[in-house]
């Protein structure tokens, strides 16, 4: 059985991350999204408020659960015994930073993690979760951006009622 594990920020999650999501479990047998708990950066959600989010955008999905993780991802996916990461691809900004870590997580991992890229669908392409805050903040419209209900939480956080 293939498994693999797609991890990220997910601050908030996207049609952007969603698609991936969805793509990323037609390949594999069974998909593990994976919050991480970075403690560098101070982000808009709790792990928590993310995880929540990501099981009810993905509840129509039977291979795919949602969990978090904190320090190195080749430690979390050695625990796990799973072998694959999952990334996306937006840019050539993206590949230059995706290479590097995807290059020093198979070195760390001697070998045993690899990553698997998927290229972002056209209509995603200038998605990313920090645009989807920055016009949520400014109580601009996002419904392209995110689902509904995930909509509702950002603009709560910024004080709106939409
Ligand atoms: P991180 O903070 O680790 O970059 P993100 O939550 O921003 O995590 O993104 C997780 C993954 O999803 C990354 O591989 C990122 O390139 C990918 N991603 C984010 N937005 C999109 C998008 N619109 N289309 C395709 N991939 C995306």
């Amino acid at each position: 059985m293939k498994a693999a594990i797609y991890p990220g920020s997910f601050d908030p999650v996207t049609y952007g991350h969603l698609d991936i999501i969805k793509r990323a479990s037609a390949i594999f047998d069974e998909l593990t999204v994976s919050v991480l708990n970075n403690k560098t950066k101070t982000p808009l959600f709790s792990v928590e408020e993310r995880v929540k989010m990501l099981e009810e955008a993905t509840a129509d999905l039977p291979n795919v659960t949602i969990d978090s993780f904190s320090g190195l991802l080749v430690d979390y996916a050695a625990r796990k015994d799973i072998h694959v990461a999952v990334r996306g691809l937006r840019a050539i900004t993206d590949f230059e930073y995706e290479l590097q870590i995807a290059q020093t997580n198979r070195k760390f991992s001697e070998g045993k993690l690899d990553t698997v890229f998927l290229t972002t669908s056209l209509e995603y392409a200038y998605l990313s979760s920090t645009t989807v805050k920055e016009i949520a903040s400014f109580n601009g419209d996002i419904s392209e951006c995110v689902p509904d209900f995930v909509g509702r939480m950002i603009y709560e956080k910024y004080g709106y009622k939409r």
